[in-house]
């Protein structure tokens, strides 16, 4: 290899595949659309799996600058009927198989283990050209332009690099979040966060749920969940704070009170998030010198809790077959994406499993179920 691995998005994907390469002494560099690791809240909760997630940061050597960052008892669950009759309870621990960490905490974390100068905020890819040599040509929007033999596509849902590997786009899930935020929810609306307790709270319910988070500082974070076509979403105007406001004070009126004010107090607007998921089982024929990781190459519903998890595994793996056999990167990325595909169908499947069991006739004691195998 005589240039630099490209990654394009520093994402936790891209960011994982960064931090074990350049471990390694190998020469990466990452183009991030952002300009800055603080231009957008990162928000959420994310818990760490022993089989994906938790792997990923251990070979990066983060293990230890992750366990002080994990947020004790808020891996805690609850799930409730709309009534907001308590069905499962399990409690919060300190010592969790599946510790909870804050999206952003864990994003800067990375950040900060990457040599000065790896990533190069403010570069958006706009598109990608292929040299007579065989080679990647990137164009970014701020007119930079480089040529690179080992493309790595990071960039998320929407990526830019999966079109030169296949044509597969994302799908409309037919279900979208709409987010609401409340600081100091335990102090302002104490019936709503007794509710929802030490962790998350999923109150599901047929067509429709809330999903709802206590931080440790007291606030809340929740999602108002709507099956919806794809004609309504078209005809929803994002940018009207008052549009999903409207919509969810009517979807959730019968309610329990509490869940209701989870739903439609908010101290900013709304955001509206469509949930969108590429096929099912998703692969594409090797092109030499460009794969994916995270969900640039598998988005999925977060049903099953796994997206951020693969990212993070994708990048380790990615990581670990280039360093096995540096001088011969096509072998690296036929191995590593061997591997993805098996992998990746298996959790999309259970996503779109979940997404069926959280939103159909038999919620909430089907979610209720669910989660009395996953955390027994
Ligand atoms: C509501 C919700 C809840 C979720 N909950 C969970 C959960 O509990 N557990 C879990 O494991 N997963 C969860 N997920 C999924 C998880 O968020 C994603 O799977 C994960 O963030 C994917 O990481 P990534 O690095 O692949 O992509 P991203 O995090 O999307 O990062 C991509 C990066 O690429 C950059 N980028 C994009 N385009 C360009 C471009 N053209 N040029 C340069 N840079 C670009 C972006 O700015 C971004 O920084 C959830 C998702 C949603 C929507």
């Amino acid at each position: 290899m005589s240039s630099p691995i490209i990654v394009i998005g520093a994402g936790l994907g891209g960011l994982v595949t960064a931090r074990i390469l350049s471990m390694q002494g190998l020469e990466v560099v990452v183009y991030e659309a952002e300009t800055s690791i603080g231009s957008r809240a990162q928000g959420g909760l994310l818990d760490l799996h022993e089989y994906n997630g938790q792997l990923a940061v251990r070979a990066a050597g983060l293990w230890d600058a992750f366990l002080a960052l994990v947020r004790p008892n808020e891996d805690a669950k609850r799930v409730v009927d709309k009534a907001g009759n308590v069905l499962l309870d399990h409690p919060g621990s300190t010592d969790g198989t599946r510790p909870e960490i804050d999206r952003g905490d864990l994003r800067r974390m990375l950040v900060d283990s990457l040599p000065l100068g790896v990533i190069r905020w403010g570069h958006k890819l706009t598109s990608i050209s292929t040299t007579s040599e065989g080679h990647h040509e990137l164009q970014f929007a701020n007119g930079h332009r480089i040529v690179t033999e080992v493309l790595v596509g990071a960039d998320g849902a929407w990526s830019r690099v999966r079109p030169q590997l296949t044509d597969a786009r994302p799908d409309y899930s037919g279900v979208t979040f709409i987010e609401t935020t409340l600081a100091d929810g335990s102090g302002r609306y104490p019936a709503a966060a007794a509710l929802v307790g030490d962790g998350t709270l999923i109150a599901p319910s047929p067509g429709q749920a809330v999903i709802s988070h206590r931080h440790a500082n007291g606030s809340l974070t929740t999602y108002a969940a709507v099956t919806r076509s794809a004609d309504w979403l078209a005809s929803i105007d994002l940018d009207d704070p008052e549009g999903g406001r409207a919509e969810i004070a009517t979807a959730f009126a019968d309610w329990a009170p509490p869940l209701r004010t989870l739903v439609t107090e908010s101290d900013a607007a709304p955001t509206v998030r469509a949930i969108h998921a590429l096929p099912v089982g998703i692969s594409w024929a090797r092109t030499p010198g460009v794969t994916l990781v995270g969900d640039a190459a598998h988005l999925m519903s977060p049903f099953a809790g796994e997206g951020a998890n693969l990212a993070l595994l994708d990048g380790a793996e990615l990581a670990r077959a280039i360093i096995a056999s540096p001088d011969d990167t096509e072998a690296a990325i036929s191995a590593y994406e061997r591997d993805l595909f098996w992998r990746s169908e298996t959790f999309a499947r259970a996503s779109a499993s979940n997404l069926m069991l959280f939103f159909g006739a038999d919620a909430p004691g089907s979610v209720a179920g669910l989660f009395q195998r996953v955390l027994s």
